[in-house]
Formats: C-alpha cells, sequence, structure tokens
C-alpha cells in the first residue's frame, strides 16, 4: 500500500493522537498535502511535519481512522502482523484454540488497532464486516491473511449494509475464500447453527458469551424469561444451567424459528420451553407467568447522540416493567448496548426505573462485553455493552 499524501494538524491538535486516541476528526486538520480519495492510506503529521500516525481517511466528521502510530513499511507483512497479533491475545485469552467454543471475535476495530475491522470466526469460517472504505479495499488481502493466521478454509464479507450506512461505497456480500453457507457451533458446548448470510450481525451475537454462562451458572431450579432472544442463546444456556422452564421471547418470527431450532440441536423437549411472539414492552406489562429470572436484551436503542434522550426513555420503560412484575428476590439480567449510554448514565437509568416501579433493588454484578472485544484505553468510545444483574426485592 502506497502512502502519498499527508494531512498536516493544526498546532496543538497533535495531542490526542500521541496520547493514542486513533481519531483524526475533520475540525483538527490544518491542511492536506497532495490528493486525497475516502479510504486512502494517508500519513498524518503536526504542524512541524513530524510524523504521527498512517490511518484510512474517509468522509464524515471522523477524517482518519488511524491503524499506527510507528512509521514503517504497510505491506502485506505489516497486516499479517496485526492480524497475527489479534490471534495470539485470543489465544492467551483461552478462547482460540478452545474445543468447547468454536466463535469468537478475532478483530474488534479500535481495540486490535484496525479501525474499520470487525472479523468474527465461526468454526472454519470467518466473517469480515468493513465498517471504513479503507479497510474494504483490503478484504482480499486480509481474507488470505486471516486463512493463514487463523486456520479458517472459508471467508464471507458481510459489508453491504454497514457501509452503506456510514455513507462509503456499495459492496457485495459475498464469500471472498470457499463457500461454506452455515455451521454448528459451540459456545461453552452449547450447539448453535450460525447462518451469517442471513443472520443478523455477522450471525450471532458473541459479545454476550460470558453473560450467557453467568445465566446459566444461576438458573438451577428457575423459570427464565428471555426477551429480545434471537438465537435463543439465553434461554439455552439456561435451561443448560437446570432451569425449570424458558420462554423466548422476539418479535421477529425468524429469530423465534431459530431459537426453536437451536433448543433442538441442543437436545431440548419442546414441553420446557416455549416461545412467544410479542412486542418485549407491551407483553412485559402483564406477564403471565410468575418468573424468577428475566433477560433483557434490546437492540441498540439509540446508535448516536441525537437519539440519546428518546432512548434513555426506551430503558426506562422496559426496565420498569420487568421490575414491576418479576417475583420478589427475582433476578433481571439487564442490558444496552447503544454506545452513547454509557455505564453510569445505564446504571442511573436503571435507578429511575426502580424508583417508578417503587421496588428495592440491588446491583449483584456488572456485566461487559467480553477480552475478545478488547477496548482500547486511549479509545473510551469501544465500550459499548454494558449489563447489570440485579436483584428486585
Ligand atoms: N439476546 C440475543 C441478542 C438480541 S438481538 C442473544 O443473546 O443473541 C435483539 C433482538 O431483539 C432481535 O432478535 C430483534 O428481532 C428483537 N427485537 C427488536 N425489537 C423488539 C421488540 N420491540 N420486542 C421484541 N423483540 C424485539
Amino acid at each position: 500500500m502506497q502512502v502519498s499524501s499527508r494531512i498536516v494538524l493544526k498546532s496543538g491538535k497533535e495531542h490526542s493522537i500521541l496520547r493514542r486516541h486513533p481519531w483524526v476528526f475533520s475540525g483538527a486538520i490544518d491542511r492536506v498535502e497532495g490528493e486525497i480519495h475516502n479510504g486512502d492510506a494517508v500519513e498524518v503529521t503536526d504542524q512541524k511535519g513530524r510524523f504521527l500516525a498512517y490511518g484510512h481517511a474517509a468522509e464524515g466528521s471522523i477524517a482518519v481512522r488511524i491503524f499506527s502510530f510507528e512509521q514503517g513499511e504497510l505491506d502485506r507483512a505489516f497486516w499479517k502482523n496485526k492480524v497475527q497479533q489479534a490471534f495470539d491475545l485470543r489465544s492467551k485469552l483461552r478462547i482460540a484454540g478452545d474445543t468447547n467454543t468454536t466463535m469468537y471475535r478475532l478483530i474488534h476495530a479500535e481495540g486490535d488497532g484496525m479501525p474499520g475491522l470487525i472479523v468474527d470466526i465461526y468454526g472454519k469460517t470467518a466473517v469480515i464486516q468493513t465498517h471504513s472504505v479503507g479497510m474494504h479495499e483490503l478484504r482480499q488481502l486480509l481474507a488470505e491473511i486471516l486463512v493463514e493466521v487463523a486456520g479458517v478454509t472459508s471467508v464471507y464479507n458481510k459489508s453491504a449494509e454497514k457501509l452503506e450506512k456510514n455513507g462509503g461505497q456499495r459492496s457485495q456480500d459475498e464469500y471472498l475464500i470457499g463457500a461454506q453457507p452455515d455451521e454448528i457451533c459451540l459456545e461453552h458446548g452449547a450447539k448453535y447453527k450460525i447462518d451469517w448470510e442471513t443472520g443478523q450481525k455477522t450471525g450471532f451475537f458473541i459479545d454476550q458469551r460470558e453473560s450467557r454462562f453467568l445465566l446459566g451458572q444461576l438458573a438451577k431450579g428457575k423459570k427464565v424469561l428471555n426477551t429480545f432472544c434471537y438465537t435463543g442463546g439465553f434461554s439455552i444456556c439456561a435451561l443448560n444451567g437446570g432451569a425449570v422452564l424458558a420462554h423466548s421471547l422476539d418479535s421477529s418470527q425468524k429469530a423465534l424459528d431459530l431459537t426453536e431450532e437451536n433448543l433442538k440441536l441442543n437436545g431440548y423437549d419442546p414441553a420446557v420451553h416455549r416461545t412467544i411472539k410479542a412486542d418485549a414492552v407491551h407483553y412485559l406489562k402483564n406477564l403471565e407467568e410468575d418468573y424468577d429470572i428475566i433477560v433483557l436484551d434490546p437492540p441498540a436503542f439509540a446508535k448516536h447522540l441525537s437519539a440519546r434522550h428518546q432512548a434513555i426513555q426506551a430503558y426506562t420503560r422496559i426496565n420498569e416493567a420487568a421490575i414491576r412484575q418479576i417475583k420478589p428476590g427475582g433476578l433481571l439480567f439487564t442490558f444496552s448496548c447503544s454506545q452513547v449510554v454509557d455505564r453510569n448514565l445505564f446504571a442511573g437509568t436503571i435507578m429511575a426505573a426502580a424508583i417508578q416501579a417503587k421496588r428495592n433493588v440491588r446491583i449483584l454484578y456488572r456485566l461487559q462485553q467480553p477480552g475478545d472485544h478488547p477496548v482500547s484505553i486511549f479509545h473510551p468510545e469501544g465500550e459499548y455493552l454494558k449489563g447489570l444483574v440485579i436483584e428486585v426485592l
């Protein structure tokens, strides 16, 4: 990859880059030397022309997404080394190579020094999701490297939706290498059918692995309601942990069908499980069963700051309903994956819900995305998933 253009920052704007924050905002740019197109690799310098970083140029308020703070060649070896480092971390975490868990996140964008790039591994398939034109243009090279480093035999590019949303070029979802249409994967021994071609995200909500595990640990003898169930993961973990019944709720029939399929895969008799097609907010207002544990794992209610206020109201409403309805001593696993709602704001929202529901609540666990979704300490924006396990008295 050639770097022929430079972005020179305004005086004083180098400090955040020196602190390894990986974004250059358009307002920090003093001038551009050379011609720059969306997706080009560029060098970023301070006013005096001193090297700061390399990154991909983009359109919009984030003008450069930085992938290196060190000077050097940006060749195949450079990218292979980055992917290898990401793989080594997952090996260190004992996730890569675990025969009981065959799906994990291999590359988590800024958290792995590769902004704009997500790679999830599902058995022998890697699914790439690019959020920037720069990373998208590297997709074939990355696919080849993934085969070498992660030992996959098939690589699927699932970037069309994200790239379009981010104002980037059009992309076609397709196999870059091989063509394995779906696979049965394991998470802590539980089986799931993963269909990256038609499923949500890259196919599975890998980021909830540890939270599902915790639910399994606490579920023995309990009645569990899993709202926003998608693949039914929380229900399967609850049943594997000894729950006496699990009900899975989603507004999408496709999600409920997938849940049923996954339950069957894990050998469950339909008698211990029921699917409910409903709007969660509506359903939670009047529960038909006396649940011991309720899971609330909604989609991101706020993708942007402008939607934050409305999102808070929505989180308050569903949590208030669940807190009101759950039986005394019951546990609520409640989550937010909205990046603009931070941990403190989320806890405050749950407090407001508890006040409105007039119930006493204690926080037992604070949950987050697991280690294969690392967060650079210089880029707190990378922390998006937060959860609380609360006891409702
Ligand atoms: N808990 C899941 C992931 C949840 S994804 C897991 O562990 O994998 C969010 C799910 O919420 C999607 O399946 C979507 O269909 C569903 N959903 C969105 N809005 C909903 C609503 N108002 N009521 C019920 N389900 C909804």
